[in-house]
């Protein structure tokens, strides 16, 4: 292998390792791949053993966009909290759940994109920002009455389903990274395509130098344009925003990928409701919305929870459904019902699980990928014609 290919092979490398996104397992992604249409994407990639997959984008031009919607980690009521991830945890351990009630707790604290209470970790959100708002959340509700907290989860939950304001904020994005991805898709050719010919023509130790340097503009114009983007979308990230600028002046190709470090969280504190609506096409989000109510309605490890826990769950999932359900009615225009029996495709199914939609032979019993889901019989039976 030569010099200059050995050069652009690294090249390549260090790029294709910046078009991947580290994600945890629960958050939903959106990714506009190619074109202009958004899809969503769930459970990317699962190693079994960490609660982490990753997310590849399209590493051609146009380059693509994505952004992350992060499902609400806890389940809140006017008594107490439940969280999302302890319940899993509990499970697989065999172990009880951490409910705690307003009255048990002596203190909420964020750490990164921890929640802590009482000094413990209660829950991990998707964000540093949402660690935030879910910790000031549940310190509001402590400080109150308890017939005063269900106005105040009402409160939050409203801002979460503002469809206006998350409309305003992704149509600012998408405004905002225009030109900048213009550059980036311009720098792209430029280093992979301009750069590998000149020196092939004239060799790399002659050519490194002339190629280079244009690379100084380039990074002064991305890095402004992500500079300005990043500071009117998310003001209060300061040190986000001087790492990622500090990592763009190191390294050239991570510049390729600095719309991705715009648009990522630009939802967040939105449900991932308000984020498919905003997003997804009509058949699409019909689809997604279905599954959302779905997984709400047939909740996993319900053995796992005491029956504090268990109050809280189905007080939280019932307020939830209901704000769902108003919001496809009246902002999203949805009359019809979204959850309904699955087609019956198998002449040998006999039962499916409400969640997950698998149909099986077996009559009754727990679906095998939905823990503690039980199965629910096709009320009619197959029909070949
Ligand atoms: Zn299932």
């Amino acid at each position: 292998m030569t010099d200059g290919e050995l050069f652009f092979l690294i090249l390549c490398l260090v790029y294709l390792a910046d078009c991947v996104h580290w994600l945890s397992q629960s958050t939903i992604v959106f990714v506009k791949w190619i074109g202009s249409s958004w899809k969503h994407k769930t459970g990317l990639l699962y190693f079994g053993i960490s609660d982490i997959n990753f997310l590849f984008m399209n590493p051609l031009p146009p380059l693509g966009l994505m952004t992350c919607s992060y499902p609400f980690p806890i389940s809140v009521s006017p008594d107490g909290a439940v969280p999302r991830d302890a319940l899993m945890d509990s499970s697989h351990t065999g172990g009880e759940s951490t409910s705690l009630r307003f009255e048990d707790i002596d203190s909420v604290l964020p750490r990164g994109k921890d929640a802590l209470i009482n000094g413990k970790r209660f829950c991990t959100c998707g964000t540093e920002q949402e660690a935030t708002a879910l910790s000031n959340l549940l310190r509001s509700l402590k400080s109150l009455k308890p017939g005063e907290r269900e106005s105040a989860i009402d409160s939050f939950w409203e801002k979460q389903f503002d469809y206006s304001a998350a409309k305003r904020r992704m149509d600012s994005a998408n405004e905002r990274v225009r030109n900048l991805k213009s550059m980036c898709v311009v720098l792209f050719f430029y280093l992979f395509v301009i750069a590998p010919v000149c020196c092939a023509l004239f060799g790399v130790s002659n050519a490194l130098l002339p190629v280079a340097v244009p690379l100084i503009p380039f990074a002064i114009i991305i890095n402004r344009g992500f500079y300005v983007a990043h500071k009117a979308l998310y003001p209060e990230l300061s040190f986000e925003r001087l790492t990622e600028l500090v990592k763009n002046c190191m390294c050239s190709p991570a510049l390729i990928r600095a719309c991705d470090h715009v648009t990522k969280d630009i939802l967040q504190g939105y449900h991932p409701v308000v984020a498919g609506h905003i997003l997804l096409g009509d058949e699409e989000f019909r689809s997604f919305a279905s599954q959302i109510v779905r997984k709400i309605r047939n909740p996993v490890f319900l053995d796992a929870l005491d029956n504090t826990g268990l109050k809280i769950m189905e007080w939280h999932n019932q307020k939830l459904l209901g704000l769902i359900s108003d919001y496809l009615r009246n902002i999203a225009g949805i009359e019809s019902q979204l959850v309904l029996t699955p087609e019956h495709g198998d002449p040998d199914a006999n039962s499916y699980c409400p969640r997950c939609l698998c149909q099986f032979v077996q009559a009754e019993g727990n679906c095998p990928d939905c823990a503690g889901v039980e199965l629910i019989l096709f009320d009619k039976p197959f029909n070949c014609g």
